[in-house]
């Protein structure tokens, strides 16, 4: 049921992409990269799990480091995050396979520096080390400029953004890049990755449903998108994203693998109608920058406290990190971005205040229950 892709290959060490190669499953470590055994183990797990390739996210010269402890232990195909930090690309690419920038966060640092420079410097790094590169273009962090011309049109901006991307990878004559387009709604992904695909049938895709939030709904979610997009010969690699703790992140790899079994099969899984109906929780899969590991029990107590507004189409985030927290949880009704010892709660983009980790829940009932309450009257 997975028709013949029309993708080229690219390679992220020796593992083929694209084309007819076999569909390949990512996760993320979630740990802090500075606790290199910690990583290694999260490593480790995701590897025995199956993982064709582990991403790590790297946002300091002292993550590097352990980045480097880390590739000296392990044979894994390593990606990195690059997030904010470009200019690290030319400190990290010596220790991975595979290096993945974020097009809407290239505009923090050098702001003067022009984003097509910006890019042919990441692409003369990554050819110099024979790494492959992932734009990784993610609805929650629009480029500015793509956020002015398209306005709301979210998904015209982002399939906009990664077209241009490539073109300038192209113009940089690098080729061995792939592209990502995620959001957290299921159906942007599929829309945004099939015009995506129209514009680009020769530029692999990975795929993926971000803050998919915890399992099931998380891997129901992502299983949607899945069989819409595979099953038309759209997607090259996967991740299952999903707020698990960091023991269990090898469901990621289980969940990934059990879905494309499923498809290529011809086993479909339908949902009613009413699916995305209701309260929506959306959460991050957590990374490295997760700042308390308490984050992931948040979210499951989250999930508990709103039962009782299940039938109220609100959206909940829960985020764990300062980095990306706070853009990430504006498109929310409600939001909540963790910090070490303090989650803040946010009233969509306005604050809403700064909570311990066991005051939050109390101060998020009284939010909800306003919101319903003004909704009703
Ligand atoms: S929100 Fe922060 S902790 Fe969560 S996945 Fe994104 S960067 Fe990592």
């Amino acid at each position: 049921m997975i028709p013949k892709r029309e993708t080229r290959t690219i390679h992220v060490r020796d593992l083929a992409i694209g084309g007819e190669a076999p569909i390949a499953v990512q996760s993320m470590a979630a740990t802090r990269t500075q606790d290199v055994e910690a990583t290694l183990r999260q490593v480790q797990i995701l590897n025995e799990a199956g993982a064709d390739i582990v991403r790590i996210a790297v946002d300091s010269k002292a993550d590097v480091d352990c980045l480097a402890e880390i590739r000296a232990e392990t044979d894994a195909r390593l990606s990195v995050d690059l997030q904010e930090s470009y200019k690290l690309a030319t400190l990290v690419a010596p220790h991975v396979d595979k290096i993945r920038y974020n097009p809407g966060h290239l505009h923090h640092h050098e702001k003067a520096r022009p984003i097509p420079e910006k890019v042919a410097f990441l692409a003369e790094t990554a050819g110099e080390h024979g790494c492959a590169v992932r734009i990784g273009v993610n609805a929650g962090s629009i480029a500015p400029d793509y956020k002015e011309r398209h306005g709301d049109d979210r998904t015209s901006a982002i399939a906009q953004c990664a077209a241009d991307h490539c073109e300038l990878l192209d113009a940089a004559d690098f080729h061995n890049y792939v592209v990502s387009i995620k959001d957290s709604d299921p159906r942007l992904v599929v829309e945004a990755n099939q015009r995506f695909a129209e514009a680009r049938p020769d530029v692999p895709l990975h795929l993926g449903v971000t803050e998919a939030g915890m399992p099931p709904d998380g891997v129901i979610k992502t299983r949607i998108a899945f069989e819409q997009l595979l099953s038309c010969g759209i997607g090259d690699t996967i991740r299952v994203s999903l707020t698990v703790p960091f023991d269990d992140k090898g469901l990621e790899i289980v969940e990934g693998r059990a879905i494309l079994a499923d498809i290529e099969a011809g086993r479909f899984r339908s949902v009613p109608k009413n699916f995305f109906d209701g309260l929506n929780i959306i959460s991050c899969p957590s990374c490295s920058r997760v700042e308390n590991e308490r984050f992931i029990e948040l979210a499951e107590e989250v999930k508990e406290m709103t039962r009782y507004a299940a039938e109220h189409d609100l959206t909940i985030a829960v985020m764990g990190c300062r980095v990306n927290g706070p853009g990430e949880t504006d498109d929310a009704d409600l939001g909540l971005w963790c910090g070490p010892s303090r989650v803040n709660l946010k009233r969509g983009p306005e604050d809403a205040g700064s909570y311990t980790y066991e005051e939050v829940l109390g101060s998020l009932r009284v939010e909800l229950d306003a919101l319903i309450a003004a909704r009703v009257s």
